[in-house]
């Protein structure tokens, strides 16, 4: 069966009239979004980073701050929304800028928990990168808790992954958060 016969199916299952008219392209629809939001199953970390490695002396923290992230829970396959901030240490190479953004993009776009996403846009640039330290936050609001479960709207939840010297080295740690949280 078709993704757009599933989505039929469901409409179906969940009471809906599936012949009424604002209905009828909505299982094309909403399989072509859920393809959308899952495209990251497609595609490899080889391929979204292109090549995009420089070569470079600078060995001071690098920090993208603030990369939005759209992302489906596992659990629920609901949204989960928010922040990734991603710093690295160069050790003689230094990624795209946007790059970083597609690292955490081509994770975000398949079902996740937050805690895994999150490992995974750290060892990915860690693997890229071979930066002396890696350290990834996200901040998100997950759907499934605010519009089902326990209806909580306004909590969010925050994970972390250090790696190396961001692991090891408390001064770089804390400097890297407090650039963070500013
Ligand atoms: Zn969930």
């Amino acid at each position: 069966m078709s993704l757009e016969q599933q989505y039929t199916a469901i409409l179906s299952q969940i009471g809906e009239d599936v012949t009424r008219e604002g209905l009828v392209d909505t299982p094309k629809r909403a399989a072509k979004a859920m393809q959308y939001l899952c495209r990251g199953y497609q595609q490899t970390l080889e391929e979204v980073t292109n090549g995009a490695l420089f070569s470079s002396d600078n060995s001071e923290m690098v920090l993208v701050k603030n990369i939005e992230l759209y992302s489906l829970c596992e659990h629920h396959m609901l949204p989960f929304i928010g922040k990734a901030h991603v710093a690295y240490l160069p050790n003689g190479k230094v990624l795209g800028l946007s790059k970083v953004a597609r690292i955490v993009d081509m994770y975000a776009r398949r079902l996740q928990i937050q805690e895994n996403l999150t490992r995974q846009i750290a060892e990915a640039v860690q693997q890229i990168t071979d930066a002396a330290g890696v350290a990834v936050v996200i901040e998100a609001q997950h759907m499934c808790m605010m519009m089902r479960g326990v209806e909580k709207q306004n909590s969010s939840m925050v994970t972390s992954v250090m790696l190396g010297a961001f692991r090891e080295n408390v001064a770089t740690r804390a400097e890297f958060l407090g650039l963070v949280n500013k």
